[in-house]
């Protein structure tokens, strides 16, 4: 097994952020990198933020706060990434640019080191092809918000060696997080479950069968579900869900993944949920209104 101390993360955006965040609770040294310096600052400041928060709700002292901070080094290029025995890339949902980051970080990587992708969808095996060892390549997928949701999928591509399960299983447990297993398949566990319901909550709503607040509240109270499935959606990223719709799409050629035509259309508009402000519901407000 790969004993990590350091842990490197790429994409410092919701995601990246939160899993910075709770590997440098964890005790790990952490680098949060993104494409530049004030993105990668960014994410550490919205880290800072939360922390600050959960010290203020007493969940947390102060010193503690100030040391997973601390341990939290924010980059604007990859060379630092040299010196971390696990990276995650948890940038845009794109193949292409997944691919790009893993030829440029691979070569830096030691020859121990597991390079991890924190994918919603993206087949693992094929990722694998652009890693420098499919080997030590891995799915790993958080929940958002990370520092709340309990669950990783552990997602095994082809290659994938039993030493490297092991190392992220023992990772995930300093976490404090449960792992599932899933086989290298679209969507993996949740997402396949999960994106077609969203889907269906959008092809809903844009075919008039009823408004944001009554298919939130209906699936909320109805199916006892924390939230309803267009905050849901705003939550994830419409961006993201538009992107896990089409792999899951274009990887089983099977009609019942088409995206909505008005999750394109809002995609298209700029509108990705809270991350921008707007979704199906706009965040500039006190209280989300909803936009239909
Ligand atoms: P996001 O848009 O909040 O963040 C993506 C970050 O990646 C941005 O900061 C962007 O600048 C950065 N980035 C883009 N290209 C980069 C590059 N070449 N090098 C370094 N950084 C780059 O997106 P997110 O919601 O954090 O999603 C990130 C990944 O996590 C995606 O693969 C997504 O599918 C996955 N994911 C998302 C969720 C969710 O609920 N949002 C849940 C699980 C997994």
């Amino acid at each position: 097994m790969t004993d990590i101390r350091t842990v490197g993360v790429i994409g410092a955006g919701q995601m990246g952020a939160g899993i910075a965040q709770v590997a440098a609770q964890a005790g790990y040294d952490v680098i949060l990198s993104d494409i530049d310096l004030p993105r990668a600052e960014k994410g550490k400041a919205g880290i800072a933020k939360l922390l600050a928060r959960a010290v203020e709700k007493e969940k947390m002292t102060q010193a503690d706060a100030d040391a997973a901070l601390g341990r939290i080094e924010a980059v604007g290029d990859i060379a630092p990434l040299a010196r971390a025995q696990l990276v995650i890339e948890a940038a845009t949902e794109r193949e292409d640019i997944k691919r790009t980051i893993f030829g440029n970080v691979g070569p830096l990587l030691a020859k121990d080191a597991i390079l991890a992708s924190n994918t919603s969808s993206i087949p693992i095996t094929r990722l694998a092809q652009a890693a420098p060892d499919a080997a030590r390549f891995v799915g790993v997928h958080f929940f958002n918000p990370v520092p709340v949701m309990g669950l990783i999928e552990v997602i095994r591509g082809l290659g994938t060696s039993p030493e490297t399960v092991a190392t992220i299983e023992a990772f995930a447990q300093r976490l404090g997080k449960v792992v599932v297993h899933a086989f290298d398949a679209p969507g993996f566990i949740v997402n396949r479950v999960l994106m077609p319901m969203l889907n269906e909550a959008i092809f809903a709503l844009g075919e008039g069968v009823a408004g944001v607040v009554d298919i939130d509240t209906g699936i909320r109270l109805g199916l006892n579900h924390p939230m309803g499935p267009l905050t849901l959606a705003d939550f994830v990223g419409l961006d993201t869900c538009l992107e896990i719709c089409k792999v899951l799409l274009t990887s089983t050629g099977d009609p019942k993944y088409r995206p909505a035509p008005l999750l394109v259309k809002y995609v298209e508009a700029g509108w990705y949920g809270r991350k921008t402000g707007k979704g199906f519901y706009d965040y500039s407000g006190p209280e989300p209104v909803p936009t239909r």
